[in-house]
């Protein structure tokens, strides 16, 4: 039997990878998995398992040869369990990866690639430890890559020496990543042989991507850089997020952008739940990418929170429960109400 390379995906698929992010990354993984399928040596030893995380870990596929394997629907959802996915990670490798005998040589170390935008929602030192205790020495090639401004590098610094960081998510930026992932799985494949450690040269990172070597400020103790907000369209009632950033400067969040939900997605965000925000962290609402509405409101007698022409004359209906509000009832920001937050 073949020695095999295990390699394990760890994809961030909390709300905060919404647009272009998780676009790229679907297109990327799509790319990543052509290019690698027509590499004799990839084919012959890769095996592939794909891990997201967002309220909860899933298992999207377990480890599968190449040829065998099928891409994952990523669906994007509240919250960031890194914990549970290092503790999925830690179980699938345990059943997972052939261990070397007496009589027969196992599988080759596996890699583990671990995608994040953002900052855990959960205990994951635990998990860690468990990684750690459970199969040394060195269980795996860990490799973590912070994408966007808004990564807690000290937490993955405590996950593994590698860190590297990519600042932009643009879909040029993800494009070279993967490019970049997929030439590494490709070498690792063929330089497992002789050196039997599958661990990748980072010599050949892209020009937009770097290795952390500085200790990192942690972000543990201070509020989450990100929050979303679930809205409904007024005039049309379909479903966006409101995405916010922390203004350290200013002590509130500030608008960043409106994405628009398909109905699934919106369901899918549904699932999982963060604590309220006080709505007067809030400095205003981003538009909505609907009908362009300037601001938003929240419905005094449901609670759905839906946009709004703040300085507009027109009544509005609910979208959540229908009601006619009048002006007064409508009014948008510092109303002083908790507003759901949706997680990062
Ligand atoms: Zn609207
Ligand atoms: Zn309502």
């Amino acid at each position: 039997m073949n020695r095999r390379l295990p390699v394990y995906l760890l994809i961030d698929c909390s709300e905060s990878m919404i647009g272009q992010g998780i676009e790229a990354v679907r297109a990327g993984l799509h790319t990543m998995l052509g290019s690698l399928r027509r590499d004799p040596h990839a084919l012959e030893s890769v095996c592939l398992s794909v891990i997201t995380y967002d309220a909860t870990a899933r298992l999207e596929c377990p480890l599968t040869p190449l040829i065998d394997f099928q891409e994952p629907q990523l669906t994007l959802r509240p919250g960031t369990s890194l914990g549970a996915a290092l503790s999925l990670l830690a179980d699938q490798i345990q059943f997972e990866v052939r261990k070397t005998t007496y009589d027969t040589k196992g599988d080759y170390r596996p890699l583990v690639l671990l995608l994040t935008d953002g900052q855990p929602s959960d205990n994951w030192r635990a998990p860690l430890n468990r990684i750690g205790a459970a199969v040394l020495p060195r269980p795996a090639n860990i490799y973590a890559v912070g994408c966007g401004i808004d990564v807690d590098y000290s937490v993955l610094q405590n996950i593994t020496d590698v860190v590297l960081r990519m600042d932009d998510m643009g879909p040029e930026s993800f494009g070279k990543l993967f490019v970049w992932l997929t030439a590494s799985v490709s070498s690792a494949s063929q330089g497992v042989g002789e050196a039997g450690d599958g661990s990748i040269n980072l010599q050949k990172l892209p020009d937009n991507i770097e290795k952390v070597e500085t200790p990192a400020e942690s972000l543990e103790d201070g509020p989450p850089r990100q929050v979303f907000l679930r809205v409904r369209c007024s005039v049309k009632s379909s479903p966006y997020l409101m995405r916010y950033r922390f203004d350290s400067l200013a002590g509130c969040y500030q608008p960043s952008m409106s994405h628009r939900l398909s109905e699934d997605e919106a369901h899918a965000a549904s699932e999982g739940k963060l604590p309220d925000i006080p709505s007067d962290m809030l400095n205003g609402a981003p538009s909505c990418p609907w009908c362009g509405n300037p601001g938003g409101a929240q419905c005094g007698n449901c609670g759905t929170m839906f946009c709004a022409d703040i300085n507009g004359s027109a009544d509005v209906h609910c979208p959540g429960c229908h009601a006619a509000l009048s002006r007064g009832r409508t009014s948008g920001q510092n109303q002083g109400f908790n507003l759901k937050q949706s997680g990062g």
